[in-house]
């Protein structure tokens, strides 16, 4: 009877519904094959460059400085340092009056801020408008909340004078986009500078989502955790600084991209209370807080950058400068092989086309898994080069249209983009002689 009972218990479903179809995850399957077989690593997203000394000299103050309440609970939503220096930040940056309290909040970096939106203001039945290709973890989110994912794609137009293309040549055609809103659409998430591709939304496309957002009362997610990365003389543009976007609009930023240090995990929300209210309550209900020490950390770092703003000294003037030689020297290095890189205008990131290498790791036609994932599998384990393929940041639907490119990061010491030449450069020479 006993032995009855337990079966019967253990043959019931333990997954919550919620969780069906999400299970698999890019990139717990690529850290892991990175650290089994990559001699160079350009897959995820992180640098491996230290941190700025002023930001790591800041942890050791707070760690050891004789505050020892650092390493108690601080206010919930968020150390009153960072919040006060994030609320002047932004004032600066738009134009507006901004309340620590009510306008910012801090979180356990970008991810989660991401993660308090869609459970806080998505619904079940809600439709919420993804533009593709994008950081994978808004589609998981959304159906998490119940809502329901809504894929618009940014459609490549190649330059026709056989110049190398850029992320700017990536664009919404504007009819499709407005096709995709309707009165079940609760909200679009905008990624500028975007992840995969390195394009920076151009004013002239950000007003065509500001005009549609406002016409159909929609809200924007807008994850900008690259907003200091933009290249060429760029500029970056947030989209709540736009016409009838601030009341409508959460910003969305983290401490990992803005300071090189992805480990710290602090990350922040900026908006209008009326948005950041409910933010609150989901955060308050499941995380509460993250680390005080690197709260005050970010804290200071901050403060330094308020001080130098604009300024040569600046890391946030810096940071951008550094990154763009990085980035040239992997397109040389792609380039010069013929595995065509898409120029980024921003990003970590670079996404190229490996179209010219497929004889060596030929299709295999009805297979499950899409080319570009075999690809990036097979470049890792017989070349040592780690990199994700570009149909990750597609919906389910489209990943089959785009499995001709794979995603690098160059935000990597220049000994590593040597490392990453020298295997392309030799692999090159093989598929010659
Ligand atoms: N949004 C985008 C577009 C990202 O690329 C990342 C990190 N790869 C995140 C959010 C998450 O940032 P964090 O590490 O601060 O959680």
């Amino acid at each position: 009877f006993l032995s009855h009972t337990l079966q019967a218990k253990m043959s019931r479903p333990v997954q919550a519904r919620r969780l069906e179809g999400i299970d698999k995850n890019i990139w717990v399957e690529f850290v892991k094959l990175a650290a089994t077989y990559s001699k160079v690593n350009l897959g995820q997203g992180f640098p491996d460059f230290p941190a700025p000394d002023f930001l790591t000299e800041a942890f050791t103050r707070a760690l050891g400085g004789g505050n020892h309440m650092l390493h108690q609970y601080t206010r919930a939503f968020g150390h009153p340092p960072l919040v006060k220096v994030l609320a002047q930040f932004f004032e600066k940056l738009l134009g507006r009056e901004l309340d620590p309290m009510t306008n910012v909040m801090v979180t356990v970096g970008a991810y989660q801020a991401l993660f308090c939106c869609f459970q806080a203001l998505v619904d079940e039945g809600d439709e919420v408008i993804i533009i593709e290709p994008f950081f994978d973890c808004y589609e998981p989110m959304v159906k998490m909340a119940g809502g329901t994912p809504v894929f618009v794609p940014l459609r490549p137009n190649p330059p026709k004078d056989g110049k190398l293309m850029s992320s700017a040549d990536w664009q919404l055609d504007p009819a499709e986009l407005a096709s995709k809103f309707s009165e079940r659409t609760k909200a679009i998430v905008l990624n500028s500078p975007n992840n995969p591709l390195g394009k920076v939304f151009s004013r002239g496309e950000l007003g065509l989502i500001a005009e549609l957002c406002v016409k159909h009362d929609v809200l924007c997610f807008s994850d900008e955790v690259y907003e200091w990365l933009v290249y060429d003389g760029r500029q970056h543009i947030r989209i709540a600084s736009l016409q009838g976007m601030w009341d409508r609009t959460v910003i969305i930023g983290s401490a990992g991209k803005t300071f090189s240090a992805t480990g710290w995990k602090v990350g922040w929300v900026v908006g209008p209370d009326r948005l950041l209210q409910h933010l609150r309550t989901v955060h308050q209900n499941s995380v509460y807080h993250c680390a005080t020490i690197a709260q005050e950390a970010v804290a200071q770092g901050f403060q330094r950058e308020l001080t130098l703003y604009g300024k040569p000294e600046s890391y946030f003037v810096q940071l951008p400068k550094e990154l763009q030689q990085k980035r040239d020297w992997l397109i040389q290095s792609l380039d010069s092989v013929g595995m065509k890189p898409i120029i980024p205008e921003g990003t970590y990131f670079l996404v190229a086309d490996i179209s010219q290498f497929k004889s060596d790791v030929p299709d295999v036609p009805n297979s499950d898994e899409p080319y570009d994932y075999r690809f990036a599998k097979w470049m890792v384990k017989n070349k040592g080069l780690a990199a994700i393929p570009l149909s990750a940041f597609y919906s389910e639907a489209h990943k089959n249209n785009y499995t001709n490119f794979i995603r690098f990061c160059f935000a990597k010491e220049e000994a590593t983009l040597k490392a990453a030449n020298d295997i392309l450069q030799k692999w090159k020479q093989e598929k010659t002689s």
